[in-house]
């Protein structure tokens, strides 16, 4: 509980509206994408640097936690209160601040959602290519807490291949910047990369410098259908091992296919038992060139319908069906597991076996769901929490795969971090020395372990 010397104080800094203690204000704080629930103390609505660094300054000297928080999308469990104290979530701070033509960056706010980066952008003529599928609510203070990687991975990579420099207060209440506008800087050791994917345990972003490429001028969309979910991982490999690298490269099999048509979504040839998106984007020629050359290698490997979208809302209406898909699925059973091990991408087809193995193995409700062309696997695991039975069957299931993850040189997660999801397997990936680095790095942030504690480490 936090005293009445420490809410008073952070009152005053909040200016009053902005702490929030009433249960009905707090209730919606208790918990994030994944599923256990925490009820916080308190709720504090910043609405700048200055503010969380007063603030920061109380929480140490009262000894309260603090929990930053974008929009609550994540799906490990690394924007909850586990131990007790507040959140703190940045809607306030929602501005785009900058976007630098000649130096191809922007500036932004943490609450800037992704998406309206995206539109912003784009006005521009540029593209800020990480898109994760929870886009159009994901904020990028999260997005950079969580390296947050999307479809467009493939070609692009993901959050921490655009981040350039960041203002952040650190837990104690100093602030620092790092990096800055420039595309290279060596000058002493990455804090900007370290701080990227630190799931709010090291510091609290309040501006976030990100570089932007040229919006390419065409793209296409294909959709190539199998009877053989086989045949569609294995296609995945064959487009890149051909030294092709398209935008994206999405799998989906049947059971998705199934859950978005009685979604409304959309619907898929009957006998397909998985389907492939995949985009290339460039100049015309070579867009049209390359989609020819995936069109016919698919069906080389297998694939017994492509088709590619002809306009902008035909192939809209794929990407939507697709950004449906976890949504939809979730709908099934009360509650909904993201998987999200990922492997180097030559060994997909076999991770993907080992998931339909594990399915009838511990005969479980499983749809698969991946970016596959980086080998990131996002097996969907429905079920129901107070099923202890069941979710019995689940806790080995999980461990099983993550071991055959690691097995084929893989990690434990690709994109959605490891938060209190993941963190009793850490020690399958690294050793005890590892860790205890990571634990050092933390100390030396956070001396009070104050910033998210009780998550990963
Ligand atoms: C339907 C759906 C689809 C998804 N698809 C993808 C996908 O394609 N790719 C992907 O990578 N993820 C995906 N996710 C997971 C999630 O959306 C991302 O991890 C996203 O980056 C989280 O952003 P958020 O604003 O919701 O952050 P939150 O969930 O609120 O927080 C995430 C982490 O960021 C920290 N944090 C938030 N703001 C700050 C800040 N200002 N300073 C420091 N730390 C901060 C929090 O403490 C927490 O550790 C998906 C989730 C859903 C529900």
């Amino acid at each position: 509980m936090i005293s009445q010397t420490a809410a008073a104080a952070m009152r005053a800094v909040l200016e009053g509206a902005w702490y929030l203690d009433e249960p009905e204000d707090i209730a919606t704080y208790s918990y994030d994408g994944f599923l256990p629930e925490f009820t916080p103390d308190a709720v504090l609505i910043p609405e700048s640097a200055d503010q969380i660094a007063q603030i920061m300054k109380i929480a140490n000297k009262h000894n309260i936690n603090i929990i930053p928080r974008g929009a609550g999308t994540n799906i490990c469990g690394s924007s909850v209160a586990r131990e007790g104290g507040v959140i703190m979530a940045f809607h306030r701070m929602n501005k785009i601040l900058e976007i630098d033509r000649e130096s191809m960056c922007a500036v932004v706010q943490p609450g800037v959602v992704n998406a309206d980066l995206q539109k912003e952008v784009a006005r521009h003529g540029l593209l800020y290519p990480p898109d994760p599928a929870s886009m159009n609510v994901s904020t990028m203070g999260g997005n950079v807490s969580l390296n947050a990687g999307g479809p467009r991975g493939v070609k692009y990579g993901v959050t921490r291949d655009y981040l350039l420099g960041l203002e952040v207060v650190l837990p104690t209440g100093e602030i620092i910047q790092t990096g800055g506008k420039t595309l290279k800087n060596v000058s002493g050791y990455d804090l900007t990369r370290l701080l990227c994917g630190s799931e709010g345990t090291l510091g609290i972003f309040t501006e976030i410098t990100v570089r932007l490429v040229p919006l390419p001028p065409a793209k296409t969309t294909l959709q190539a259908a199998y009877a053989d979910l086989d045949d569609a991982a294995t296609t995945v490999t064959a487009i890149l091992a051909a030294g092709m690298v398209p935008t994206t490269l999405e799998l989906m099999d049947r059971t998705v296919l199934d859950v978005i048509s009685d979604y409304g979504g959309a619907q898929f040839n009957a006998q397909a038992q998985a389907l492939l998106l995949i985009e290339v984007d460039g100049d015309k020629d070579l867009v049209n060139k390359q989609g020819e050359r995936i069109e016919a290698l698919c069906r080389e490997k297998g694939a017994i319908a492509v088709d590619r979208a002809h306009t902008p809302e035909e192939a809209n209406k794929l990407w939507q069906a697709r950004r449906t898909a976890f949504g939809a699925v979730a709908s099934m059973r009360p509650n909904c597991i993201v998987e999200d091990a990922t492997v180097p991408v030559k060994r997909l087809p076999e991770i993907i076996r080992k998931v339909v193995e594990l399915t009838h193995k511990y005969d479980l409700k499983i749809a698969v769901l991946a970016h596959a062309g980086d080998g990131n696997l996002h097996p969907l695991i429905m079920t129901d929490l107070r099923d202890k039975e069941e979710m019995a069957r689940i806790e080995t299931m999980l461990k099983e795969l993550c071991e055959a993850a690691i097995s084929m040189g893989g990690t434990l997660s690709g994109e959605h971090g490891i938060g209190i999801a993941k963190s009793r397997f850490m020690d399958m990936e690294f050793s005890e020395t590892s860790l205890n680095l990571m634990r050092g790095i933390k100390r030396v942030f956070d001396p009070n372990n104050i910033l998210n504690p009780g998550s990963f480490l």
